[in-house]
């Protein structure tokens, strides 16, 4: 039997680019500042003064990592950052971006959001020509597809490279004298243009604009390849599909709500009108709402909006547990809810109380908070409500779920799952609900949901995965 992969599967990032500012590393820093709920693991940035690539990376948050004598060794009109999820199995700096390399057309940098789905078979086709891979990351297999390209220049090398990967890519690339920003032509993750004092920003998300005074100018359209230069910006179209596959699960918890990802829609109001909707499909009668803060907050506003039902916060969160504090493990599980969430007891003692989140996952988190409510906060009723689907498949494009079977849903019906976390009662979206949020709703992957997977994989992979993810 082939070996299990060693590729991270489980990837959400953030990126963000600046070219022609005499500040570029600095406002880079910032806005991985603005993105950091995009990753936490590890951060870089990569600057270029026209003469030479400098960087700095490391394992850490964003404001640990770059103290002033290390931005200072970013010097550059320049720069290009990333953000890194805290995945399965690779957490060691060789992973963290952006990844830098030099071959025959000089030195680039690379940061990367999303998840390649035929990595592996392209790895191993790299690696019997002779290709040394120096990390782990699925992104390492474009720098070399672009050096071993025959093509003429580094643009079509690239074009080339990328037209033979298959997957999720928001892509930022760093050389001397240009930064280039690509999208894969589904379009699976978010990436936006912008401007700030004459000079172009890309961003994973808008609220890093927002964040450093740039204004929103467009987002890279899927398949786009974007050159920023001294010559001044150069669009084209290089990658084709016919369909698009906005990630859906972006609105629904991975964005920041005051971002405005594709095509400039404002996360915020999506998450209210998942919440509208899930109070007309399930409507319960209850004394008051609550959101699980952080992500629950929308959607419950718009649940008690729509419901008429008084809104509260009735949990608070601790925005202090960092990663000083040792991350519990499934069998301490209750512990990592507890430091993290306390029910108020003067508004939930004696109520009927309606409980919204964003998703159940394990199910790990929902059974503590219930538990939470009713014996801690005296709740008399808890009504769970789920402003999404019920999470059935793993995502193969970049977010961070489990394997299948750890994903309660995709072996147990909704009673179940409600006993399992001894709600009084529990309602998930429905699927047509959540399409009623959006504008183009035919333009979202919705595989989380309905293991109906836009982008195939390769049938050597698929076995792979499957070893993976089942
Ligand atoms: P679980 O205990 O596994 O059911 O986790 C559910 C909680 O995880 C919910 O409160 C979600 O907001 C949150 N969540 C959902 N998806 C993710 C993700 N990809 N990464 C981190 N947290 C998530």
């Amino acid at each position: 039997m082939k070996e299990i992969p060693i590729f991270d599967v489980r990837e959400e990032c953030g990126v963000f680019g600046v070219f022609g500012h005499p500040e570029a590393s600095n406002l880079t820093y910032l806005g991985l500042y603005a993105l950091q709920h995009r990753g936490q693991e590890g951060a870089g940035i990569c600057s270029t003064d026209g003469k030479s690539l400098y960087i700095e990376k490391s394992i850490g948050l964003v404001a640990e990592i770059f103290t002033e004598r290390r931005l200072k060794r970013l010097p550059g009109f320049a720069a290009i950052g990333h953000n890194r999820y805290s995945t399965a199995g690779g957490s060691t700096l060789k992973n963290v971006q952006p990844l830098m390399a030099t071959f025959s057309l000089g030195t680039i940098a690379i940061a990367h959001n999303g998840n390649l789905v035929n990595a592996l078979e392209l790895r191993e086709v790299l690696e019997q020509e002779g290709a040394i891979f120096q990390s782990n990351s699925d992104t390492e297999v474009i720098v070399h597809l672009t050096a071993h390209s025959r093509a003429e220049g580094f643009h079509a090398k690239l074009v080339d490279a990328l037209s033979r990967v298959s997957g999720a890519f928001s892509l930022l690339i760093l050389r001397e004298r240009e930064m280039i920003a690509v999208r894969d032509p589904y379009g699976v993750r978010p990436l936006s243009l912008g401007t700030i004092d004459g000079a172009y920003v890309v961003s994973s998300e808008t609220c890093a604009f927002d964040l450093i005074g740039a204004e929103y100018i467009r987002d890279v359209e899927p398949g786009e390849m974007v050159v920023i230069s001294e010559n001044g910006i150069n669009s084209s179209r290089v990658l084709y599909s016919r369909k698009r596959a906005f990630c859906i699960f972006e609105f629904i918890y991975f964005a920041r709500p005051d971002s405005f990802i594709f095509g400039g829609i404002n996360v915020n109001e999506v998450r209210k009108a998942l919440g509208k909707n899930l109070a007309k499909e399930a409507p319960v009668d209850a004394d008051i709402v609550i959101p699980v803060p952080d992500s629950g907050m929308p959607s419950a506003l718009g649940y008690a909006a729509e419901s008429g039902i008084p809104f509260d916060l009735g949990l608070i969160r601790n925005h202090y547990v960092g990663r000083t504090f040792i991350e519990p493990k499934q069998s301490i599980r209750h512990f990592g809810v507890k430091i993290k969430l306390n029910p108020v007891k003067s508004i939930l003692k004696g109520k009927r109380v309606v409980v919204v989140d964003d998703s159940i996952v394990r199910g790990t988190t929902s059974k503590k908070i219930v538990k939470m409510i009713r014996e801690l906060g005296g709740a008399k009723e808890v009504h769970m409500r789920i402003s999404s689907p019920r999470t059935i498949g793993p995502c193969f494009y970049g977010i961070d779920t489990p394997t299948r079977r750890e994903l309660i849903a995709s072996s147990h019906m909704v009673d179940e799952i409600r006993k399992y976390i001894t709600a009084d009662s529990l309602a998930y979206l429905s699927l047509e609900g959540l399409r009623a949020s959006v504008p183009n709703p035919d333009d979202y992957c919705y595989a989380c949901f309905t293991n109906d997977y836009p982008i195939p994989f390769p049938s050597e992979q698929t076995e792979q995965m499957e070893l993976l993810f089942v």
